[in-house]
């Protein structure tokens, strides 16, 4: 860690602490049983609300822990280090939420900060994966009501929720590229008619982390259902996207810095031809390769922090700490793998849950492919190209 301040270092002292508590205890049960044990879930919750930990991306003075970028990602690259299945009861409610207005304050916001009600980001579908353009929801105004069709997967969470943002094409507009959808963010209720959710297939990183497949049959929401305004989706969903992408590269600097002590731990123990494995080179280096990546890791997620700090992080700053950060976290994951031999593979020990961990990393919040994408476009697209 470079230049912590007093408060920095007790911040992380205490979610270090809360974790070895409440966190890694149950890491081996919930990765087996495949789901967390609503008692455990409800601990971690009740406990980070005592703590201030819960909500702390939200802004004081609405009862969040107010928490800026730079202390956010400390406790996001420390909760990286166990499964997100546990420390996903401990909300960070999406920041978006904060475009509430008027009575959806009391009745979404507020709750959210209080661990009164959770909330679930909706945005891909069946057929729209890393293509959201392709979105086949829709809400259409019908007299006072718009009413919405389609279905969303793979929407995650820690437990069912209470209520669902969704983006669904509310028309289109004409743009110099043509035309586009115009999309809109609305705040479904679990409960309302025709808006049927269930439990997804299960996932096998992260076991016990849920998702859910949402369908909306002819659902009527009403105008202040609207979260921003009407067609403003996509610039609010960008919002939460760009700084959940540098969340994801700290929690992955975070996981990788224990898988390597875990790797560190094991070449200097493990010995083969009456030698510790750690002083093969072969081995020798892979360490030291996993060290000098994640170093340049953590300054990238620093860089951007202190970018998004200024107002000045662009969605090229964020991708290239999304890609590199869960690339790195995957050679480390399989290089320690290889570190281990065939005790790496075996369930007794934590490495492979760590590694199938780390695969969803390159996957969720937009796959290493479509980050490449978003950098290439960021040189080409000044030049017409
Ligand atoms: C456990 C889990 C939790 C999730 N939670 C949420 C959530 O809470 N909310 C939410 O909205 N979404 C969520 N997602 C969805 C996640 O963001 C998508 O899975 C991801 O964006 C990729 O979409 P896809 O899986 O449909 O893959 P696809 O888009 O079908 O992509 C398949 C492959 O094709 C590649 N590809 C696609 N287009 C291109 C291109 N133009 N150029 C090069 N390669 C391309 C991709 O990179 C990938 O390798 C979650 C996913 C998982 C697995």
């Amino acid at each position: 860690m470079y230049d912590e301040t007093n408060d920095k270092v007790l911040l992380l002292n205490t979610v270090q602490k809360f974790m070895e508590d409440e966190m890694y205890p149950h890491e081996d049960k919930v990765d087996k049983l495949g789901f967390v044990p609503d008692e455990i879930g409800r601990q971690i919750e009740q406990k980070s609300l005592e703590i201030g930990l819960f909500a702390a991306n939200l802004p004081e003075k609405y009862g969040g822990g107010g928490l800026d970028y730079s202390s956010m990602k400390l406790v996001e690259r420390e909760y990286g280090k166990t499964s997100h299945a546990l420390h996903s009861w401990v909300a960070r409610p999406t920041e978006i939420l904060l475009a509430c207005n008027g009575s959806q304050k009391e009745e979404y916001l507020f709750p959210c900060i209080k661990g009164q009600k959770r909330e679930l980001f909706a945005l891909t579908e069946p057929e729209a994966g890393s293509d959201v353009m392709s979105m086949k929801s829709n809400a259409k105004l019908v007299g006072e009501d718009w009413v919405l069709n389609g279905s969303k997967h793979f929407i995650s969470g820690p437990c069912m929720p209470d209520f669902a943002i969704v983006f669904a094409a509310t028309g289109e507009n004409e743009t110099p590229r043509g035309k586009r959808k115009r999309v809109t963010a609305f705040l479904v209720d679990v409960g309302i008619p025709g808006f049927d959710i269930q439990e997804g297939t299960k996932c096998i990183s992260y076991k016990g982390y849920k998702n859910y497949q949402l369908s909306f049959n002819d659902v009527k929401l009403s105008k202040d259902k609207i979260l921003g305004e009407e067609g403003n989706g996509l610039s609010l969903s960008g919002k939460w996207l760009g700084m959940g992408r540098v969340w994801v590269g700290a929690t992955c600097c975070g996981k990788a810095e224990r898988i390597l002590g875990l790797a560190v731990e094991w070449a200097a123990s493990r010995k083969q031809f009456s030698k510790p494995i750690g002083s093969f080179q072969a081995t020798g280096f892979k360490l030291a390769d996993m060290k000098m990546n994640l170093r340049a890791a953590d300054l990238l997620v620093d860089d951007c922090v202190k970018k998004a700090l200024d107002g000045k992080m662009t969605d090229e700053d964020a991708a290239i700490v999304k890609v590199y950060c869960s690339e790195m976290l995957n050679k480390v994951a399989d290089d320690t793998v290889q570190i281990y031999g065939g005790m790496g593979l075996m369930e007794e020990m934590p490495i492979e849950r760590l590694w199938r961990d780390s695969r969803l990393e390159r996957i969720w919040d937009g796959t290493s492919e479509i980050q490449r994408h978003i950098i290439t476009r960021s040189m080409l697209r000044p030049l017409g190209a």
